[in-house]
Order: structure tokens, then sequence, then C-alpha cells
């Protein structure tokens, strides 16, 4: 479509590929084409449509921009930088966006808000270990304008996998590492030396019929992992929830296996070190604890030695504490991970500084950097659901915790906790550009979603996911 010697932007809408996320999101993009081929049917180049009632019901939701404005000069390059992801709610998904006629203004870019930031309590630790974050910065993902976003989670739905082709899929892929770059040196820039990767930066890696090898990017993988590697930066994984190596059923644990294979493989590229491992929990207990966690051993040793040598265990809030796993690690020295968080909710008989002991002797007989994650319930949660979601920040780190090892702050405010960890015990100075408010009100705060009971246990539950594994 042209409009006064200018092509107007089409959207393609898209949804996370993974049902535990949740988060739904439209990419706009030019005219997509792949390899130098449109895949836009020549049909949808012609028409463009006065804006319909769902886009004005989207627009009182306060989406990131106006998505119709997308005006792209016919010089604009066809690569995923056209692209650009709005989060919504997931009961958005089904809205149809189709392109106006009047295209509207371009919106002026606001001016940058003035933050307030409080201070903050001092406190006192002996603690020199690092702080770390996982998947997402929020400073980076929320620049305006929305092009100028920066993340590592670009994926799709299958339905536009299967439109548009692996190599639109593989673009995406592209771009988050491209963006992972960015992250890095920011996380230099800001004293952050400890990061979690997106289990999303390659959608569809893993996957069983459209998967895919990372050798095409192998290339700007390995300029990260670089990066990283010059400013000493610890980089770890956390495949999702859906990867269950004690399942009774072969084909979840072979797409169980696909998937750690995958993150091993784009560890392997980055050229990363073995203090870059892969985390996972012990999945369900299918009815049977000790024969499931049988199950577990055995694909363990079944797995290709470079994938279990980056194999860590951690313990869950639901089905496997510290004290079932432990042993398991023991017997087949796969490090453990110790979650604060997680052994509250479902505590062991052990206390924390029994289970860091003996974590740490596996750590140490693997030569591997001993670490562990730390959250906090919300404040004012009381329900098993509502405490299992995460704290926006930590308010605390624990008096146990051992002087050197790296601390996982799998908290909502991401890269805004660690800072808020800094400041209150002054383990690293902070640049305050950086530094974004705490959200006023935290404890029954669900992203603007309706507030029904099921909604809102829906979010606490996939809040707690999203934290970990986003
Ligand atoms: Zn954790």
């Amino acid at each position: 479509m042209r409009i006064d010697g200018e092509y107007v932007g089409h959207l393609n809408h898209i949804t996370t590929r993974s049902g535990s996320c949740r988060r739904s999101a439209r990419l706009l993009s030019a005219p997509i084409h792949v390899q130098g081929q449109s895949t836009r049917p020549p049909e949808a180049l012609a028409e463009v449509k006065a804006p319909s009632l769902p886009y004005r019901k989207a627009k009182r939701r306060k989406v990131e921009e106006t998505p119709l404005d997308v005006v792209l000069t016919p010089q604009a390059p066809h690569s995923t930088e056209d692209y650009r992801e709005v989060l919504e709610d997931d009961e958005e998904k089904d809205l149809d966006f189709t392109p106006t006629a009047k295209p509207k203004r371009r919106r002026q870019p606001e001016a940058d808000p003035v933050y307030v930031i409080a201070d903050v309590e001092k406190k006192q630790t002996t603690f020199e270990g690092r702080l770390g974050y996982a998947c997402l910065n929020t400073v980076l993902r929320n620049k305006k304008p929305a092009t100028d976003s920066v993340f590592c989670s670009r994926t799709c739905r299958l339905d536009s996998l299967k439109k548009n082709g692996i190599e639109f899929v593989k673009d995406l892929g592209r771009k988050n590492v491209e963006d992972l770059l960015t992250i890095i040196q920011w996380n230099e820039d800001n004293n952050i030396r400890f990061f979690r990767l997106s289990s999303e930066m390659f959608p569809y890696a893993s996957h069983g019929t459209y998967g895919y090898t990372l050798d095409y990017c192998s290339e700007l993988l390995a300029k990260a992992g670089a990066l990283a590697n010059q400013y000493g930066h610890r980089l770890t994984t956390h495949p999702g929830q859906f990867t269950q190596l004690g399942s009774p059923k072969p084909l979840v644990v072979e797409a169980a296996v696909r998937e750690l294979t995958y993150h091993c493989q784009m560890l392997d590229m980055m050229g990363m070190g073995p203090d870059s491992v892969m985390i996972i929990h012990g999945g369900g207990v299918y009815n049977d604890k000790p024969r499931t966690l049988e199950r577990l051993k055995q694909s363990i040793m079944d797995l290709p030695l470079k994938v279990r040598q980056r194999l860590v265990l951690e313990n869950d809030e639901m089905c496997y504490n510290a004290e079932d796993l432990l042993p398991v690690c023991e017997e087949l020295d796969v490090p453990f991970v110790f979650d604060y968080h997680h052994d509250n909710l479902f505590p062991s008989s052990l206390s924390p500084a029994t289970i860091i002991d003996r974590a740490n002797v596996i750590f140490s007989r693997r030569g591997i950097k001993p670490k562990q994650h730390l959250s906090e319930p919300r404040p004012g949660a009381v329900t098993i659901m509502e405490r299992r979601a995460h704290a926006d920040r930590c308010e605390n780190l624990p008096p146990d915790l051992p002087d050197d090892m790296d601390l996982m702050i799998e908290a909502k405010d991401k890269e805004q906790a660690v800072f808020y960890l800094y400041r209150m015990y002054d383990l690293q100075p902070v640049i305050h550009e950086s530094l974004r408010p705490a959200t006023e009100n935290p404890s029954m705060h669900t992203n603007g979603r309706k507030s029904t009971k099921r909604a809102r246990a829906k979010v606490l539950k996939e809040a707690t996911v999203e934290d970990e594994s986003e």
C-alpha cells in the first residue's frame, strides 16, 4: 500500500509460544521480506481501512504506541529492524488491527520523564559476590519510541512460523542476539556482571518439526560471548518448565533433551565456560516421586556429555525440595542451585546453611562457581498462589549467605531489584540515570489485567514462571 510516496506498515500478530509465559505480543512490521521475497499476499498490500473498534479498545488499554502510524520509507530495510512488539493482555490476542486510510500523525517523541528515586534504608552484609537478574532489562525494554526497545525474547506463534517461514523466525533470533550485545554492554556499564539469557532467544529452535541449528547465527553468538567473556560476565540459562527429564512419556523427555541441547549449543557457540550452567527443576512427580526420581537420574545419565556438563538442578516450590534433589545431585555430580523463595514455600528439614554447604561441595568438585537464587513473596501475600509470585524487589539479603557466590535476583523489577540491593548494602556504585522508582503499591499489582479472582490467580501463577524463565 502506497500513500503519499510512503509505505504504510502492515500488522502481523504474534503471541509468545510458551503457554506459561502468556504475554501476548503484536509485531508491527513492514511487508515481510524473507530473502528478498515478500511473504505478504498481494491483496494485503492493496487495501487500507479505517480503524476498527478493537483498535480503539486497545488504545484505551494504553498500548505503548499507536500501532497504525508506522510509516516506513520505500528505502526502509526489510529486516526485523522494522518490527515492533507491543505488549498486551492476552485477552486482546484476537484483535484484528487493520491499516488505516488516514495515517495518524507521527507522535512527537516525549520528553524524558523525570524519575523520583526514594532513599533506601542502609543495611550491613559481609556478602561480596555478584548479583544478577533474569532475561529482561526494564530500562532498555521500555525505551521510547518502541522501535528503540532492546530485548531478547522476540518470538511468534506457530501459525506465524507456518505462514512466514522459518527464515522469518530465524531473523527474530538474530535480532535477539544483536540486542543481547547491547544488554551485555549496559550491564557492564552498570556494574552488573551476572545475567540469565532468555530461553526465547531462538524461537522454535528445539521444536520437534520446525527446529533448526544455530549455525546461521554462530558469528553473532561468538561476538556476544566474546564481549561477555571480555568483561568476565557470567551468563546462565533456565530452560522452561516443560523441560521434564523425569516424565514417563518418552516424547516429553525427548523434547526436554532437545531443549537442553539447544541451550547448550547457544552457550557453546558463545564460547562460554563451565560457569554458564543450564538450570532446571525436578519437574512433575507423576504420582510416584521415587520412580520419577529414578527416571530423572537415568535421563541425566543418558544426556550428551556436553549437555550434562552444563546441567544444574534447582529446588522448586511444589514438587521437589532441596532434600529431594540433593542426593540425586551428589550421586550424579550435578551441581545444585538453592532457591531461598522456593525453600520458604516448600521447606526441607535441612537448614539453608547446610544445604548451601552440601551444594558447594559439588560446585567445587566440578570447578563451577556456586550460585543461588533469591526472591521474596509480594508484600501482603497470604495464600500459596499469592506467595508463589515474586515481589518486585528484595528487601533483604539472607543472613546465612556465603561471602562469595553469585546470587540471581528473581524479582519483577529485574535490574532495578539489583540496584536496590546495591544501594541498600553499598555493594556496587550505581548510575543515577539508570534508576527507576518502585511501584507504589505492589502488593496487588496485576499488570492492569482484570481483577477477577481467576484472572488474579492466573497472573500470579504466570508471574512466578515469567521471572524464572522468560
Ligand atoms: Zn529460582
